[in-house]
């Protein structure tokens, strides 16, 4: 199925940058999250960075200089996230602005992830300077996703214990199918230490609406394989004791901290835009990292690190890149 998301797959199509990874040259981030602001003006449970929550927001000198650093480095998608709502930075306009003017081609790409709360204080057109936008159980109102037809507009929708069977599956659809959303991603809530035993039940329910399509295009990510690997995970079989995604991803934080990966924000820096460079910080980067109690289950590193290890260094097509 045609799809937006493909956390795991994407880096096949970079064989070049698995080949600089192999051959230890240096090797900069195709990705990058950058967290605007550490506030929110929700209290989600389950919020994966509540424990970094606090009143920091990045200036727009820090972004810009940060914005012009990723582009020399070659890096191809910067994903604006948090830390907390990315909308809660008052010069967020701004700092969105100067990025779209400053691009070539649209290069590099340019994502939202928003709890969508603030749609309305913002000029519609703004959303257009985004290729994509992915909304947190919230819908985007239509007459923006209408007025900014070049961007992609996700939803996703957290799947737990509490509030889901066939009638809650069926329910989230026909909601979606009447919002402006072009697609519908489902993830599990992530709470480590309770039981999995839900996930059983959930996973045939889910076929149901398995490449579920509407007739203009619009579809539905299940995303069975996350909870597939949210069961490994939960029962300490991630499949790999070593992390490499942590070389492709990065992350900067609203204090100008560049972490190792966005779950182990406050966790492992690796610098301070501040006062070193991305490059030097980069350059210093590990290769890779062992697997520690610190690492998330089902981290945004995971399904990278599950095709790095059976598709690059396992048996699997261990020769298909070099
Ligand atoms: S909106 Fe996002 S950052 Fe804010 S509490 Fe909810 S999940 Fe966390
Ligand atoms: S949390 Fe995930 S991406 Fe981050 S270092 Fe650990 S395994 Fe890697």
């Amino acid at each position: 199925m045609q799809g937006y998301v493909d956390a795991g797959g994407k880096i096949l199509r970079y064989p070049e940058r698995l080949a600089q990874w192999k051959q230890g040259r240096d090797l900069y981030p195709g990705n990058v999250e950058l967290d605007l602001s550490d506030r929110c003006n929700r209290k989600c449970r389950g919020c994966h960075f509540a424990y970094h929550h606090g009143e920091r927001d990045l200036s727009p000198e820090l972004a810009l200089s940060a914005w012009h650093q990723m582009r020399g480095l070659g890096v191809c998608a910067v994903v604006i996230t948090g830390g907390g709502e990315p909308t809660m930075n008052p010069d967020f306009e701004g700092i969105v602005r100067a990025f779209a003017a400053q691009r070539v081609g649209r290069l590099p790409r340019l994502g939202l992830y928003t709890n969508a709360t603030r749609f309305s204080e913002f000029s519609s057109t703004l959303w257009n300077c985004f290729d994509w936008v992915y909304c947190s159980l919230e819908d985007p109102p239509r007459e923006i996703v209408e007025a900014n037809p070049e961007t992609v507009f996700g939803r996703g929708r957290l799947l737990d214990a509490t509030n889901c069977g066939p009638k809650q599956l069926a329910q989230y659809v026909a909601e979606w199918e009447v919002s402006p959303a072009h697609y519908l991603q489902f993830r599990p809530l992530i709470e480590p230490g309770t039981s999995t035993i839900w996930i059983h039940n959930l996973l045939n329910d889910l076929c149901v609406w398995h490449e579920y399509k509407l007739p203009d295009g619009r579809y539905l990510d299940t995303s069975r394989q996350k909870f597939l690997d949210y069961l490994d995970s939960a029962q300490g079989n991630r499949g790999y004791s070593t992390c490499r995604a942590c070389r492709f991803i990065g992350v900067i934080g609203a204090d100008g901290e560049v972490w190792q990966c966005v779950n182990r924000r406050g966790i492992t820096s690796l610098g301070n835009l501040n006062s070193e460079s991305l490059h030097t910080i980069w350059r210093n980067a590990p290769y890779s990292f062992p697997v520690d109690d610190d690492c998330r289950i089902m981290c945004r590193g995971h399904a990278l690190n599950v095709t790095l290890e059976q598709r690059v260094f396992g048996s699997v097509r261990h020769g298909e890149f070099f």
